[in-house]
């Protein structure tokens, strides 16, 4: 077969099971490839701790420059310290390249028994903005306020982009989900942009429902929803939660999408509790790098992929502990890449 084209694509393997699940997925992306025909040219840099060891920055400006060049990059989890320290990458990243829609499909896998089958939910979370803002300070000791900001730019922006989504695919409904009732001025605002854009997409139902009660209903039935659209915490939230209804954190994967630029990358955190021993579950990055793949318009390869992967899922035999198998990250791995032969 002829080669087609040749991607540049920032890899950024991340930490703990970072290296591990990127390392896997890159291997099978590049099978898939050499079958297509499409070439990767993988330019690796790595942010966090690990980063500043070397660097001595967070964020090498070697990273940033690179993905200002190719405008995709594929990351794995960095570990973000809780109750201080640096400011988390993955936010930062958001920020710096106005990644202002996280999108997370939440699909079931063939072959996966779970108490919810056939999931198809699509989470549209805003990736800028409410608490995640990160403006906390001390008003006086033993008192401190954080900022949620919640502002009409953002609110419209990201229901936009979940109505267009909705139209473009064909999806029939969206939840808009919110705290209104306590927050009035800033869950209200959210809420007035989406009402607004929805009423120009006629043919999408459009509800809306509040946090808690959407937990609860989630978890009572999730097949009355289609899209959730959210803002940034309330969306973390809940993906971690309907990740719990495909099999857990180890399956999901995510889009943080720009007008510039777009980053790739899993649901889950830095799971240290399993790092370095071969256990973790590359499929939340493998299926973030098929909708990559998507998104740089090599569908066949991203087909190739997902096929082979869903292969491995319905056959049962080689999977992670997370899913009931036995079978380490490498031979999940090449599980995938024999399925593809
Ligand atoms: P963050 O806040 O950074 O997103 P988190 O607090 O949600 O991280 P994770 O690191 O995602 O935490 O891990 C949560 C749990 O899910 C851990 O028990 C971890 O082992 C498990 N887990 C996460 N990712 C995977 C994976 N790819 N394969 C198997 N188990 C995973």
């Amino acid at each position: 077969m002829t080669t087609k084209k040749t991607h540049k694509i920032t890899l950024i393997p991340g930490d703990g099971i970072g290296p591990e699940v990127s390392g896997a997925v890159v291997k099978i992306v590049e099978a898939a490839g050499t079958a297509t025909g499409v070439k990767f040219e993988w330019h690796m840099h790595n942010a966090g701790a690990d980063a500043f060891e070397k660097t001595g920055e967070y964020i090498p400006k070697a990273l940033y420059e690179s993905i200002e060049e190719n405008r995709v990059a594929l990351k794995g989890p960095v570990t973000t310290p809780v109750g201080g320290g640096f400011t988390s990458i993955n936010v930062t990243l958001r920020q710096k390249f106005e990644l202002f829609a996280n999108f997370r499909p939440v699909k079931s896998l063939p072959g996966l028994k779970s108490k919810y089958p056939d999931i198809d939910l699509i989470i549209v979370r805003e990736n800028m903005e409410d608490l995640y803002a990160g403006l906390e300070h001390t008003v006086v000791p033993g008192v401190v306020q954080a900022l949620k900001i919640i502002t009409e730019k953002g609110s419209t922006r990201i229901a936009q982009f979940a109505f267009d989504y909705a139209r473009k695919h064909a999806r029939k409904k969206v939840h808009a989900i919110h705290k209104a009732n306590i927050m009035k001025l800033s869950d209200g605002l959210f809420l007035r942009c989406c009402r607004s854009v929805a009423e120009k997409f006629p043919e999408v139902e459009y509800k809306e429902h509040i946090v808690d009660n959407a937990c609860m209903q989630l978890v009572m039935n999730p097949y009355q929803y289609d899209i959730l659209l959210t803002e940034n915490l309330y969306g973390d939230i809940i993906s971690d939660l309907c990740s719990a209804f495909v099999g857990g954190l180890g399956l999901v994967p995510g889009a943080n999408l720009g007008t510039e630029c777009a980053i790739f990358e899993a649901v889950h955190g830095s799971a240290p509790d399993i790092a370095g021993k071969n256990m973790a579950n590359p499929t939340a990055l493998l299926q973030s790098a098929v909708l990559m793949l998507h998104h740089i318009n090599e569908g066949a390869t991203a087909e190739r992929v997902q096929t082979a992967l869903e292969q491995v899922y319905r056959e049962g035999k080689v999977l992670t502990k997370d899913v009931g198998g036995t079978s380490g990250t490498r031979e999940f791995a090449e599980a995938v890449v024999a399925a593809m032969e």
